[in-house]
């Protein structure tokens, strides 16, 4: 078992923790990173990325984090081959985390960036045809159905919003849900309802998503009516799955507060959580935006706010020391 020491300990390595890896070191913390079971995030299972900044042909999500990842090394990262299975955030700093490997991590600040993953419907097909007809990110991916049919699956906030969001790039928009209502906000629902290129369809659930993840991607989806049992297909260029997200919080249960849907709780518009020295970061907090680019912007953002703690404390350490 190895004790490993650092000014920034950060829990998670996609946009958030690599950004706050990047800045933390410039700034001479020397962060370790604990990378988890997925390295790099989410953006490592989708494939073309059009909208982070600074790249005007598409990139690939993969590619994205190994550069990340990269430049957080040669800034000075230490990359850790870790999941964490245990923190103790009762005493305050240092935080002591521990590894599945056994190894202790102790950092004097605490950034905590373990992101949330998007729920799918684990039918067959879903995964094959990721990133090739099937997503869970409207705003990430919706710009390449342009002019296309696409289907929404889900019936709350995050099925309606993505149907209604998709309207600004597909003028045949089909929301299929299991139920014969939706449980999103009535607000929304009115906006829905309203909105001439969104069609729905009732109880229907489905069963698997059909095409040749080689050659075109996704062509249809197999349903299955609630109420008949009938089956049927849907043909579709693009199928959103919105059933919601669930972000990476099982850790840190009774030890930070959390919110009603699991995210971590921070003071407004900083990534401060309740207890001092502990950042959160990313999709672990934010389930509005949930965006590369805004995860790389919290975690520049819990990289300053751990600085300026270690800052204050170390002034009141020199202060209590003049004292004696
Ligand atoms: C299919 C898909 C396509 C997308 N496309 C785009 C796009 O085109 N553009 C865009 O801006 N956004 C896109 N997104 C959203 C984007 O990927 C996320 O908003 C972003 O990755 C969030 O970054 P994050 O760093 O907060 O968390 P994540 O990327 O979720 O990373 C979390 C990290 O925490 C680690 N972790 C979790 N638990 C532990 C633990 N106990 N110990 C150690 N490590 C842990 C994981 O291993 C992982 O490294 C897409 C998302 C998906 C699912």
């Amino acid at each position: 078992m190895t004790v490993h020491k650092t000014r920034m300990l950060i829990i998670g390595s996609g946009p958030a923790g690599l950004s706050a890896a990047i800045y933390g070191a410039r700034a001479m913390m020397e962060p370790i990173v604990v990378q988890g079971l997925q390295p790099g995030g989410q953006l490592t299972i989708t494939t073309d990325v059009e909208n982070y900044p600074g790249f005007k042909d598409v990139i690939q999500g993969p590619w994205l984090m190994q550069e990340m990842q990269a430049q957080a090394e040669h800034v000075g990262t230490r990359m850790m081959w870790d999941t964490i299975v245990d923190i103790d955030l009762s005493n305050g700093s240092p935080f002591r985390a521990t590894g599945d490997s056994g190894d202790i991590y102790e950092g004097e600040t605490l950034v905590i960036a373990t992101g949330a993953q998007a729920r799918w419907l684990g039918v067959p097909g879903e995964q094959e045809l990721g990133g090739k007809g099937v997503s869970a990110c409207a705003t990430c991916d919706g710009f390449f159905y342009r002019g296309k049919k696409v289907a929404v699956i889900g019936g709350g906030n995050t099925a309606v919003e993505e149907a209604l969001y998709l309207t600004n790039h597909s003028d045949d928009v089909t929301l299929i849900h299991r139920r014969d209502e939706l449980r999103s906000e009535r607000i929304l629902q009115e906006r829905l309802f309203k909105n001439p290129k969104i069609k729905v369809l009732w109880n229907k659930v489905v069963e698997s998503f059909e095409g040749d993840p080689l050659a075109g991607g996704l062509t249809h989806l197999s349903l299955k009516d609630t109420v008949t049992g009938e089956t049927s297909d849907f043909a579709a260029d693009g199928a959103f799955v919105a059933i919601g997200h669930a972000p990476s919080t099982e850790l840190f249960k009774g030890k930070l507060e959390l919110d009603a849907g699991g995210y971590i709780v921070v003071e407004p518009g900083t990534p401060k959580t309740a207890i001092p020295g502990v950042f959160a970061c990313g999709d672990v907090m934010d389930h509005t935006y949930r965006q590369a680019v805004t995860a790389a912007g919290t975690g520049c953002m819990a990289a300053l706010d751990a600085e300026r703690f270690l800052a204050t404390l170390e002034f009141a350490k020199g202060e209590t020391q003049a004292a004696e």
